[in-house]
């Protein structure tokens, strides 16, 4: 995503006159304040809309979206159209009409919520290999979501080479592979009791019963904790790892050292769908891979700058 937060950073610079030194200062101070609950592309969104820049007109591309962008525009090919979908919970019922729009730097997957959208689905003036614009789209759970607000219509630009391998955003558990740093969207399955052990401040690694490291000897060591956790998204599920100084964006310090806290954490975690950031890496005791998490997000990125916003 480096590449993406390279171009936002422009970008706002292009339209406040502000430097890149700058906007970057600014994205790290908002990041900071929000202690690691955002990521840094969505600080860069915030800062944004606080300098009051906006997307509103202009048009981009499937790989500079960004977790919590909003009003987006882009032009791309259908790649693949689903079946429209008819759905009936708690008392409403509807159609959603689903496809893969991609252009040459990526591929998202997009919902259409608004029955006028859905018939052009229907009637087949949306089909595959067609190339459309979208205006005033939103990303929510890491998909392009049009509602009523939002205009589709055909575009006679040509796409020559759009992306359809790998999704810009999420890649499913099946498809990890030891070493990638990947994202994915899924849901917590298990949760296993915090582990603490002690290292030793200098190498970081684990000191023995009596506080002693192999390389540095009689150490006052840190005390660390880890959690594992169990993750599924359909595709497969995985084992996820988190340590100390990301284990707070799951649950707060003081949970992990109260069991009853920690347990009434871990029951509302579970079922819950979540973004997760970190590094596949294989587990060459049990020939499996792992998840090494680096970052944990909120599903609905949205709401949470809606409200830091106020
Ligand atoms: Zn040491």
């Amino acid at each position: 995503m480096s590449d993406n937060y390279h171009q936002l950073v422009d970008f706002i610079s292009k339209n406040s006159g502000l430097s890149n030194e700058d906007i970057e200062r600014r994205i790290e101070a908002k990041q900071a304040k929000l202690a690691g609950l955002i990521s840094k592309e969505g600080a860069a969104q915030v800062v944004a809309a606080e300098l009051n820049i906006n997307f509103d007109k202009q048009i981009i591309k499937i790989s500079q979206i960004v977790p919590g962008m909003r009003k987006i525009n882009l032009v791309g090919k259908v790649i693949n159209l689903f079946p429209v979908k008819e759905y009936n919970k708690n008392g409403r019922s509807g159609r959603i009409g689903t496809f893969i729009l991609a252009d040459e730097t990526s591929n998202i997957r997009t919902v259409l919520w608004d029955e006028n959208h859905i018939d052009l689905i229907a009637n087949g003036q949306i089909f595959n290999e067609c190339v459309i614009e979208i205006n005033n789209a939103n990303l929510r759970n890491n998909e392009l979501h049009l509602t009523s607000f939002s205009e589709i219509k055909i575009s006679n630009k040509l796409i020559e080479n759009p992306v359809v391998s790998q999704s810009f955003f999420k890649k499913a558990i099946n498809q990890f592979s030891p070493g990638e740093k990947v994202s994915t969207r899924a849901f917590i399955v298990q949760m296993f009791e915090p582990r603490f052990f002690q290292v030793c401040p200098q190498c970081r690694k684990k000191v023995n019963e009596i506080g002693e490291c192999l390389g540095h000897g009689r150490v006052v060591p840190e005390r660390r904790v880890l959690l594992s956790f169990v993750i599924d998204d359909g595709s497969d599920s995985i084992r996820a790892v988190i340590f100390s100084d990301q284990i707070e964006k799951l649950v707060p310090k003081e949970e992990l050292e109260v069991p009853e806290l920690f347990s009434g954490r871990k029951k509302e975690l579970l079922g819950k769908e979540m973004v997760l950031t970190g590094q596949v890496r294989k587990n060459n005791m049990y020939n499996n891979n792992e998840f090494f998490i680096s970052d944990v997000g909120e599903v609905d990125l949205d709401n949470l700058i809606d409200e830091l916003e106020k």
